[in-house]
């Protein structure tokens, strides 16, 4: 049987080995999959030992950054996001590393949500590795502009120099920020604390502006009722970014799509 895993620290509350036993049931893929808790200080010893046999893995916080370190080759994508949360074996034994948050993003706002991205005015809350990682596909969908709001503004300034080439992208401060926007995409870490990024109501316009948290939990989120008290026309968390990112992992390794909506409503049941 093909083996497969996640690889975090902590990980046991990781939903993916679930996920990716619903996709294979779905598929009649025959696969196992696994949560395997990888040492702090060492990943790369982890990642071997499993690949004296695994085929592929997922990696989830905080060995993005070191996963992208370890591979033999990169997608484009995972180059350019600079962290990697897909671990392919390939055929000669190589590693190869993709990036497949951003995908799963995307899928998750146009397919799941319902939105559209072209011609849209975007906020990005955040520039950590979530945001580094969503940039070019939200820019690859032609927004009229992408603006990115950290609370450290290097970061963001940094994120749009990066990313320039492929879009409108540009950074600001907090407090600078100009709205209503279209559509703000909550990226920062600020939500698992239950704080909010210092937001003013005017970034909303009531009845228009949608907001999504990449974040998900059985509550509402701080930023979604943040968003829901200003008039939000429709919130929505990250749960089916979860879901559609492990989705077009199991697409790179088994060549199979799976129907990701049936997944993510019995996700959803669950967590109710
Ligand atoms: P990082 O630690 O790399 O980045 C955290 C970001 O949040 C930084 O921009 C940081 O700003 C900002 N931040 C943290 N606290 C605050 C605060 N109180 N006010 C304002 N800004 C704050 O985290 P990640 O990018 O890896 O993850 C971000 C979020 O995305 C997490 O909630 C994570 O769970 C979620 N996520 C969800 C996924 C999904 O599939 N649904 C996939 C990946 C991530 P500064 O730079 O100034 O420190």
């Amino acid at each position: 049987m093909d083996r497969y895993c996640v690889f975090g620290n902590p990980i046991g509350h990781s939903k993916s080995p679930q996920i990716h036993r619903l996709f294979a049931e779905q598929t009649g893929e025959q696969l196992s999959y696994e949560a395997l808790l990888a040492p702090l200080d060492d990943f790369a010893g982890a990642a071997r030992a499993f690949f004296a046999e695994g085929r592929g893995a997922n990696v989830t916080v905080p060995f993005k950054e070191e996963a992208f370190r370890l591979v033999d080759e990169l997608a484009p994508r995972a180059q350019r996001a600079g962290a990697v949360n897909t671990l392919i074996r390939l055929e000669d034994g190589r590693l190869r590393g993709d990036n497949t948050d951003g995908a799963g993003l995307v899928r998750d706002l146009t397919g799941n949500a319902g939105f559209a991205l072209a011609g849209q005015r975007i906020l990005l809350l955040g520039a950590g590795g979530a945001a580094r990682g969503v940039i070019e596909p939200l820019l690859a969908e032609q927004p009229a502009a992408l603006l990115v709001a950290n609370r450290t503004l290097a970061k963001a300034e940094e994120l749009a120099r990066l990313f320039g080439a492929f879009g409108p992208v540009a950074a600001s401060s907090f407090a600078e920020l100009q709205g209503p926007f279209d559509l703000i995409i909550n990226a920062t870490s600020a939500s698992l604390a239950g704080e909010l990024p210092p937001l003013t109501a005017e970034l909303i316009r009531p009845g228009h502006t949608r907001c999504y948290d990449m974040m998900y939990g059985k509550e509402p989120t701080a930023f979604n009722r943040w968003a829901a008290a200003h008039g939000a026309a429709q919130t929505v968390d990250g749960l089916g970014m979860l879901v559609e990112q492990a989705a077009e992992a199991f697409w790179l390794w088994r060549g199979v799509r799976p129907a990701s909506a049936a997944v993510l409503a019995e996700l959803r049941r669950q967590l109710a």
